[in-house]
């Protein structure tokens, strides 16, 4: 390929992006993902050699430079179509048949009522016998249907979804574990439940059924708790909570403990961890530390910093810290992005996003009598809603952002948006953020109120 391009039939890629870096300048492709460290003298010669479009000036002046421009993607054929590259990469990624993800919402009435929860409960809502049907006809049909499946995602949201634990959740449990192991395709069961009605029964069950990973959350050390997240005041879920968290990891399910914190109980956080210190340290590292301000709280100040600490010290005792979040977030895309991936509410109704109200309003399709989800033109706006936003077609990170969320995007399709406020500095200082760091590894995304948007 090298020999054969001539001036006329080359060009320094669109998705380049250049920083200084000490003496020196990084020079990254965000399609390729590759970094080059480049003496001045060598980034003033691509410089001089874009603005006179001359881009073979460059090797004519150094060979070694230019093939390693042309090797990692800096220099494309001149008549490549780089937005149609994204294009068929975010179709690759979002369109994917190798994976289903599966969120159900059992019911959304919930035991607890914690101040800050954004949910809108309904008392006494639960799913229905025929939909429980319907749930498990649409799982057959899923595996039966999609030839290339090779990993399928269930996990449970609500409300608080063990309410509903013999009704719905266990049928529905038990149906995609069966069929899972007939059909031999990877199963990753999660739930995101307060934790406090796991009892034997329902614990014994969930290691029958190799449930992988739950979600629990607390809200500081026992006296802050105790205040918030209660069934009645006089007594509260602590006690209850840390015992299912350990019942959970001794029995080798994976727990976020997901410590909510605020300015009043970030300080008593640390008191958790003497009523861990019966674990081992292989039962301890299935804990994964998530902690989360409250996104309601204004006194930020020296938070931060705090936490930091205290995730170290909890990193020393034996507990796992999540990985952070992947910078390229089109390559890591939102599960709600994707096209093979369904959120199906108590009441039937279908969602995909679940950061956003479970209204009517907002459903994206409906889940039919024969186990089909018949969906509206939202989902198929939400499908094609990426590169309709025109300064991502010019920026040069839009390779590894790709131009936000499905719906961020959608809830912006009248106007023009950048999620880094059209800031240059902001774009280079993520291109420095994965040259110092290394690109970072996707958390498994939980089903918490999203904070990426
Ligand atoms: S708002 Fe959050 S959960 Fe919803 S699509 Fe965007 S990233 Fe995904
Ligand atoms: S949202 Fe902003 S940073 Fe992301 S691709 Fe679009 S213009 Fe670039």
């Amino acid at each position: 390929m090298q020999a054969m391009l001539k001036n006329k039939d080359i060009k320094l890629s669109k998705f380049n992006t250049a920083l200084t870096y000490q003496d020196k300048y990084i020079f990254h492709n965000s399609f390729t993902e590759n970094f080059l460290l480049l003496e001045p003298i060598l980034m003033d010669l691509i410089n001089s050699a874009e603005l006179e479009e001359n881009v073979v000036e460059i090797k004519e002046v150094h060979p070694t430079l230019y093939n390693s421009l042309l090797d990692n993607g800096f220099i494309v054929p001149k008549d490549e179509d780089e937005i149609l590259k994204v294009e068929n990469l975010i179709n690759k990624i979002d369109k994917s048949d190798e994976l289903f993800s599966l969120m159900i919402l059992p019911t959304m009435d919930c035991n607890f009522k914690c101040w800050y929860c954004y949910e809108t409960h309904i008392s006494g809502s639960m799913m229905a016998e025929s939909t429980v049907e319907k749930v498990k006809l649409f799982i057959t049909n899923t595996f039966n249907t999609m030839n290339n499946l090779k990993h399928f995602h269930l996990s449970f949201f609500g409300g608080e979804p063990l309410l509903q634990y013999n009704n719905v959740v266990r049928p529905i449990v038990e149906c995609t574990y069966n069929i899972a192991k007939e059909k031999g395709i990877s199963l990753h069961t999660h739930f995101t439940s307060n934790g406090v009605l796991i009892n034997d029964i329902i614990l014994s069950d969930l290691i029958k059924h190799e449930v992988n990973s739950f979600q629990i959350t607390l809200d500081g050390n026992k006296e802050c708790h105790d205040q918030i997240r209660y069934v009645s005041k006089e007594k509260g879920s602590f006690d209850t909570i840390i015992s299912n968290v350990k019942k959970l990891v001794i029995n080798n399910t994976k727990v976020t403990l997901r410590f909510n914190y605020t300015s009043d109980n970030i300080d008593g956080i640390v008191d958790i961890m003497p009523h861990f210190e019966d674990l081992t340290l292989e039962e301890r590292s299935r804990i994964t530390l998530d902690m989360q301000r409250v996104w309601q709280e204004n006194k930020t100040e020296g938070l931060g910093v705090k936490a930091n600490t205290i995730k170290e010290m909890f990193l020393k005792f034996g507990f796992n810290l999540p990985h952070a979040r992947s910078l390229n977030s089109l390559r890591n895309s939102c599960y709600a992005d994707r096209a093979n991936q369904a959120t199906i509410n108590y009441n039937g109704d279908i969602h995909k996003c679940n950061a956003r109200d479970f209204k009517k309003a907002n459903k994206e399709g409906i889940l039919g009598n024969d186990g089909t989800i018949d969906w509206n033109e939202k989902y198929y706006n939400r499908l094609n809603v990426k590169l309709k936003n025109k300064p991502c077609l010019d920026c040069s990170i839009l390779p590894m952002c790709g131009g936000a969320c499905s719906q961020y995007a959608l809830e912006r399709s009248n106007t023009d948006f950048c999620i880094r406020d059209f800031d240059e500095s902001k774009k280079k200082a993520i291109v420095l953020d994965m040259f110092l760091n290394g690109e970072f590894v996707m958390t498994e995304k939980t089903a918490s109120k999203c904070s990426k948007c």
